[in-house]
């Protein structure tokens, strides 16, 4: 079990950020069992303790929420908007911010897309997750410009470009969408600064921040951000809840891009009038133990003080870097001067060996556990790859990390690098 000493301002005692499973041994290719060493924090993170506790105790009462009178639904019903609650304080919603559940980051994404108004241009940078790269072509009927900015030389580049291309764009509703922290370099983008030119060109802004939030506090009203977006999976709770929160009067002025039960005030025959937000972009039974289960996440990382949790990580992700740096062979993707800010993510290749058998390598002989690929941004992970390399292996921190990891992962990877192909 992982504890932090608390957080003064939050609890007077220390917070459990222990990870589920973060004792199982795995069966390497020999047959010795080993901890397994989970590096794809980035992909998937596994389940915090105290989400576990929270959804057994909401679990007795499953039942679906806004829809029953019985007992169970009321209790349900009361724990769902109390996740709602828990979220909007996560991420400092103003007051009158709408929280929505949605299934993940992409759905949440998508749902923005939709909800823009008419002819409202896009600016995006072309190193966006696919996430956030690619809704704002396939918003249908709502289709305005999408600006396709290259990618930027640095932070400074990035707000000159953004700046540059919000000014340029037509008279009428503008978004700048922006990934907070990247999920192939960890690299942390301007969001502040982005924030200022968006709002000093009339526009708006919308953070991806599926990558930051695990690792870093977030704040709608301190940022003055008009959007984020974020999925459960990544903040230690299950699959199939996410979140969009941020201004409601696009939300509420768009056609619910999911259509159906929940969403409608009425229908007649010849009539559909749809119900106000949030219950209007949260068609169908609502995923109610994935909001508990992701607000417990929310709570118990607000308690612990994710400005520690970020600290001791920096240093985890400090012993991985230089371990890894003195690798002979060894290089690790970087958009901009390695020394800016980053979360605990870091992707490299080795000269000579492919990613896919690298990462293949590591587990079954070493019970590590990574992702190769181009990490579902294909087009900033091509730019990054050295010459002769066709994907990367990522390697990603998170609350089970241990020194130890580290130091194992290092010690395999120079072992692999020194055997070669
Ligand atoms: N944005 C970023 C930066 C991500 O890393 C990911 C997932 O890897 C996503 C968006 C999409 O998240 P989800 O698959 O939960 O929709």
């Amino acid at each position: 079990m992982t504890t932090v000493a608390a957080n003064p301002a939050a609890t007077p005692s220390a917070v459990d950020v222990g990870i589920v499973g973060a004792d199982v041994r795995i069966p390497l290719v020999t047959g010795e069992q080993v901890e397994y060493a989970n590096f794809d924090y980035a992909a998937s993170a596994p389940c915090l303790g105290a989400v576990r506790r929270r959804l057994e105790e909401a679990l007795p009462y499953y039942a679906s929420v806004h829809r029953g009178a019985g007992y169970h639904s009321q209790v349900s019903t009361d724990a769902y908007e109390a996740a709602r609650r828990s979220v909007a304080r996560f991420v400092g919603a103003r007051g009158n911010d709408a929280v929505l559940f949605v299934r993940s980051t992409t759905d949440a994404l998508n749902l923005l897309a939709r909800s823009v108004p008419d002819g409202c241009t896009v600016v995006v940078f072309a190193g966006e997750h696919h996430a956030a790269l690619l809704p704002w072509q396939h918003r249908g009927a709502r289709a305005g410009r999408v600006v396709r900015l290259p990618l930027p030389a640095g932070p400074e580049d990035a707000v000159a470009a953004a700046r540059a291309a919000l000014l340029d764009a037509p008279e009428g509703p503008r978004l700048l969408c922006v990934t907070a922290a990247s999920n192939v370099t960890g690299e942390i983008w301007p969001v502040d600064e982005l924030t200022a030119v968006a709002h000093s060109a009339g526009a708006r802004i919308v953070v991806d921040a599926a990558q930051l939030v695990p690792h870093q506090a977030f704040s709608l009203s301190r940022s003055g951000v008009d959007y984020v977006a974020f999925s459960g999976h990544k903040l230690y709770a299950p699959f199939g809840a996410g979140v969009l929160a941020g201004r409601t009067d696009w939300l509420r002025a768009a056609v619910p891009y999911l259509a159906g039960g929940g969403a409608t005030a009425s229908v007649t025959e010849d009539d559909v009038r749809w119900n106000d937000l949030p219950a209007r972009h949260e068609a169908g039974s609502p995923n109610v133990l994935g909001a508990v289960g992701l607000a417990a996440a929310c709570d118990t990382l607000r308690a612990a003080g994710q400005e520690l949790l970020h600290a001791e990580e920096q240093a985890l992700l400090d012993r991985l870097r230089a371990g890894l740096a003195a690798i002979p062979g060894v290089h690790d993707l970087s958009l901009w001067d390695a020394g800016g800010p980053r979360v605990g993510i870091v992707s490299f290749v080795v000269d000579g060996i492919a990613a896919d058998l690298l990462a293949a390598a590591l587990s079954a002989e070493y019970g590590i556990g990574v992702r190769d690929g181009l990490f579902c941004a294909h087009l900033l992970t091509r730019e990054l790859l050295p010459p002769g390399h066709a994907q990367a292996v990522r390697a990603s921190l998170g609350l089970g990390t241990t020194a130890a990891h580290v130091d194992r992962l290092v010690a395999a990877v120079a072992e692999l690098a020194e055997r070669g192909p």
